[in-house]
């Protein structure tokens, strides 16, 4: 007898497959492969949660999915809106973990910013996220399922058309999630995001640099943040594995479609990377590489003993950086009122925070 017909079987998510593995799937039961490309435009494309809604499908096969296949969503525990209109969206996974994607408006369209980890294991010292430590990885399906799900929220799902890994999390340390999410999120049958409007934020785990640029189209951005290996160390503990020297060598052979750039991140910490001497060192660096530069005020919180360098300051570093014929912008991160802006994603203990607050008020 088939051993389905004796063993209790966890239906497995859909979201779960690529194309191929669906396909492969199908196959063992001898269902047409190109019938993958079916069921995963319906899921990715017209959004459906049931098979029962696949009407191109025989009813037969529809009932035969829906026995052995969920189609999973994130539950939405809470959704904050900023003053400057950017949207966080708290989600709640199956195992009780939660993470934050945060919705930002441009003139004309949305961008998401989604995370790849709960919580970060990287301990950067000026980042939130890095303080609590890594809970877990995602699952490529949490982390297509933060934009299925916010594009679901949408009025016009189509005005949501950039996708940036610059959430909870280094999208490097889960690699195979991360690159498999960003097929399906960029795949003809998956949600069809153009590739030049995906980016990835990673903390330099140059190895993982070279794989991506191997495996996947995507953008790549770096968060430099030191302008030497003194200050780099200080800041980011990896710095000790993975040099400047490591890094910069890794966003060379990083293949570049024509007329695009490797973004370097540079949050300005006041007294420790601010200076114009740093500003300097900086355009030298990045020299012989096609390289943009992203400079963030460092976001305050409590309990840090950072803080942020006043405007003149951040003015003449961007001078600098602009008199080298740099593209340097300032990017006033959105949502600091509702923790939602770069480095300020803590979703877990937050939670955990306002929960024994409520305690202390019930006591
Ligand atoms: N782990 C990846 C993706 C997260 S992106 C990475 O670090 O690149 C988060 C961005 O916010 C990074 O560029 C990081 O340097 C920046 N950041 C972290 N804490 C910050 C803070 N308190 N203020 C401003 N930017 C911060
Ligand atoms: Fe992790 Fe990025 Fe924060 Fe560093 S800056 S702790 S890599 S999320």
């Amino acid at each position: 007898m088939c051993q389905e017909n004796t063993l209790m079987f966890v239906p497995q998510d859909a979201k779960s497959f690529t194309q191929e593995q669906l396909a492969r799937w199908l196959g063992q039961y001898g269902i047409a492969p190109y019938r993958a490309g079916q069921i995963l435009r319906w899921i990715y494309q017209r959004g459906v949660y049931s098979f029962s809604e696949m009407t191109d499908l025989s009813k037969d096969l529809r009932q035969f999915l829906s026995e052995r296949l969920v189609i999973s969503q994130l539950e939405t525990e809470q959704v904050q809106t900023s003053k400057d209109g950017s949207i966080k969206y708290l989600f709640r996974l199956k195992d009780g973990q939660h993470i934050e994607s945060v919705l930002i408006p441009e003139p004309g369209h949305w961008t998401l910013c989604i995370s790849s980890q709960a919580g970060c294991g990287m301990g950067c010292k000026f980042c939130l996220t890095g303080r609590g430590g890594l809970v877990r990885n995602l699952e490529s399906s949490e982390i297509i399922n933060q934009v299925c799900a916010v594009r679901d929220d949408l009025q016009d799902p189509s005005s949501l058309t950039n996708i940036v890994f610059m959430g909870m999390g280094e999208p490097l340390a889960n690699y195979n999630s991360v690159v498999q999410a960003i097929q399906t999120i960029t795949g003809n049958n998956g949600l069809q995001f153009s590739s030049r409007r995906v980016t990835l934020s990673t903390v330099g785990l140059a190895p993982r640099i070279d794989d991506l640029g191997r495996d996947v189209k995507v953008n790549l951005a770096v968060s430099l943040n030191a302008a030497d290996n003194d200050t780099r160390n200080k800041l980011m503990p990896i710095n000790r594995t993975y040099p400047i020297e490591m890094i910069l060598s890794a966003c060379r052979r990083f293949p570049l479609p024509s007329r695009r750039t490797v973004m370097f991140e540079y949050v300005l910490i006041a007294g420790v990377n601010d200076a114009p001497t740093d500003a300097e060192r900086l355009a030298r660096l990045l020299r012989p590489l096609r390289a943009k530069i992203n400079l963030i005020p460092f976001n305050p919180y409590e309990g840090t003993e950072f803080k942020r360098p006043g405007e003149d300051v951040i003015l003449a570093f961007q001078k600098v950086l602009l008199d080298h014929h740099y593209t340097a912008i300032i990017r006033h991160s959105k949502g600091g009122d509702i923790g939602a802006a770069c480095g300020q994603l803590r979703a877990g203990s937050e939670l955990k925070a306002q929960r024994s607050r409520l305690k202390g008020q019930e006591d």
